[in-house]
């Protein structure tokens, strides 16, 4: 692990890496098949028998099986053991997050509970605080949720108006305000609230418990999907929060906010393939199943088309979510020996790959909402049955695109994050496009005629990279200081760069699987490499041609569309036969066993 060559976040735009520097989930040892196996039995067991009582809002019944969970040590993944937990690495937590996320409005309270609910207390409380809550939340004793968002404060989440006071004696700080959407509401125990105290600019984090006096809970939200989950305001009305329960220190609030929405935003990415895996398998039998026409539906070319392209952007997904897990887990290891405390130097990795993050977010997101909706599609009228899990599914997978940070903004933060850490030095992103750009005119596919098949995907991957650099030199170039109002440019570089790291996650992985299995092994993901980067290519021309014709003069877009076009030409291959390989395969499994 420790020569693996590690880039830092938004470094790929710039560098190159080989199969050999990623982690791909064939190489899961026992012990993590071991704990996916227990959430998979957990979910058998617990959660889906509960399904249709859950949906009926039965908040008594959501705790209960929190609990247990609780019990059988499936919250304390992230925890080390000194608190109560039995402190797994990134790729561990990011497994479990993956294989409970098939598990409906029950993942959703899971992993506020885990994640947001709990970890801000890890990452930055004091021994004290970790040692009367962290304790307990990994066990389940106590249930967690997280209120940032407010009635007037949603995606400008420091724009709150929750206040807090020093009390005159000094003890306690009086809270007072409202807080909205909050998921796990109706019955945690405690909360990570942020408020500003004073007349503060910024945000600081405080711990409350429910059962302080004037901690108000309204009734549960009606909402579209995740109807298992609760969700709920909290009203503050005095308050009196004890001085021992401000987290960090005051004025961090913003910060432990932000770190713990990038740390959300990677294990989304994590949850949605889980519930995509679960989704792909439900569509898959019941294709083998439904009859018409005399035959089965899954013989029919359109069906085949819909879940390969499932399958595909799954795969995509999968490959890049496991390839930032273990970068997370290497900069632990790094900066592990600069700091001695566990929680600071764990949401620092985390935190660092804010690009990463915002790309599997959206990425993993959209991914399963397309998966979920054609997953209904393939179940025809049976797939508007409220009988149906896929029904379910679709309610429940579209809250992915707005909670943890809406996917626009996500989108804005992919390109801003990128262009600021290069501005900090962190890789040369501007020198290197100025190059590409002062060129443009004579840049070639960089075809040598006798190339291996990895050869030439990635100068794909390469020439894919130059499209997002010419880009962001002619934007910037153009609307200078004025670039981060653009946000239509700025969502097609941001479209660009997603599509990219997806599609090099994929070829990594593909590349090292054969490197580990030899090239038998390795032929059907071939077929689903060379149908991301075609389907990418695509996407990207169209996401440059948009960005180009949107500042550059006549001539200038003539010439930068020239390029493009050259750079995103990616060779013929027969895409109805690579989907239809790919789409054999599952109907033979009858599952999702890529
Ligand atoms: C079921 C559910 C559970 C939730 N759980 C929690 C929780 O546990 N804790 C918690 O604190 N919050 C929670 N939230 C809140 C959630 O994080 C917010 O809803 C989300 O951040 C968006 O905020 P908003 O709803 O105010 O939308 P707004 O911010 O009002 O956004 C409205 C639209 O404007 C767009 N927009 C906003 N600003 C910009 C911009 N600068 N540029 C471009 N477009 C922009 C958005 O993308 C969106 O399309 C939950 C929400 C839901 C629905």
């Amino acid at each position: 692990m420790e020569n693996k060559k590690l880039l830092k976040s938004g470094e790929f735009l710039v560098a190159e890496i080989t199969p050999e520097d990623i982690f791909i989930p064939e190489e899961f040892n026992e012990e993590q098949r071991m704990i996916a196996q227990t959430c998979r039995d957990f979910l058998e067991a617990e959660v889906y028998p509960n399904m249709t009582n859950l949906e009926k809002g039965d908040r008594e019944l959501m705790k209960s099986i929190l609990k247990k969970s609780g019990e059988l040590g499936l919250m304390g993944v992230s925890i080390p053991e000194e608190f109560g937990g039995f402190g797994q690495n990134f790729v561990t937590q990011m497994l479990v997050a993956e294989t409970t996320g098939a598990g409906y409005s029950f993942s959703v309270a899971y992993m506020a509970h885990c994640g947001i609910g709990t970890l801000p207390i890890m990452y930055y409380g004091n021994k004290d605080q970790r040692e009367r809550y962290v304790t307990k939340l990994a066990t389940g004793e106590l249930l967690g949720a997280y209120c940032l968002t407010e009635p007037g404060a949603g995606s400008d989440a420091n724009s709150g108006k929750t206040n807090a006071k020093l009390s005159e004696d000094g003890k306690h700080y009086i809270l007072n305000g409202q807080k909205m959407w909050i998921t796990n509401a109706g019955f945690a125990d405690t909360q990570v609230v942020f408020a500003k105290i004073d007349n503060d600019r910024v945000l600081s984090a405080f711990i409350v418990e429910r059962n302080y006096p004037g901690v108000v809970i309204g009734a549960d939200e009606h909402k579209m999907g995740i109807k298992g989950s609760s969700t709920a305001q909290i009203f503050y009305n005095d308050v009196k929060v004890p001085v021992e329960n401000l987290l960090g220190k005051r004025g961090e609030g913003f910060r432990v906010a932000l770190s713990i929405l990038h740390m959300g935003r990677l294990k989304l990415g994590a949850n949605v393939i889980g519930a995509a895996k679960k989704t792909i398998t439900d569509s898959v039998k019941y294709a083998n199943e439904r009859k018409q026409f005399g035959v089965l539906i899954s013989t029919f070319g359109a069906i085949k088309h819909k879940l390969a392209s499932q399958v595909v952007r799954l795969y995509a997904s999968e490959s890049a979510v496991y390839r930032v897990s273990s970068d997370v887990d290497l900069l632990m290891d790094k900066l592990k020996a600069d700091c001695g405390d566990y929680g600071r130097t764990a949401i620092e990795s985390i935190s660092h790959y804010a690009v990463e993050a915002a790309i599997l977010k959206v990425y993993g997101s959209e991914a399963l909402d397309y998966v979920i909706d054609e997953a209904v599609q393939i179940h025809g009228g049976m797939g508007y049955s409220a009988e149906m899990a896929v029904e379910r599914g679709y309610r429940d997978s579209r809250i992915n695109r707005i909670f943890e940070g809406t996917n626009e903004i996500n989108r804005l933060l992919v390109v801003d994050t990128a262009m600021k850490r290069a501005m900090k030095g962190d890789f040369d992103l501007f020198g290197v496009a100025e190059k590409f750009y002062q060129n443009m005119d004579m840049i070639t596919d960089g075809n040598s005629g006798n190339e291996s098949y990895y050869d030439e995907k990635f100068k794909f991957i390469k020439n894919f990279k130059k499209v997002i650099l010419l880009i962001i030199h002619g934007a910037t170039k153009h609307f200078d200081k004025d670039f981060i109002r653009e946000q239509e440019v700025m969502n097609n570089i941001s479209d660009m760069i997603i599509e990219t790291y997806v599609s090099e996650s994929t070829l990594l992985r593909v590349g090292k699987i054969e490197n580990m299995k030899g090239p038998d092994a390795s032929s059907i993901y071939k077929e689903i490499l060379d149908v991301k980067v075609y389907d990418a290519a695509a996407k990207i021309r169209k996401s440059a041609y948009d960005a180009v014709n949107s500042f550059a003069s006549v001539e200038l877009a003539g010439r930068l569309t020239r390029a493009v076009d050259t750079l995103t030409a990616v060779s013929g291959i027969n895409i109805k036969d690579a989907r239809r390989k790919i789409a054999d395969k599952l109907i033979e499994d009858n599952y999702y066993r890529f």
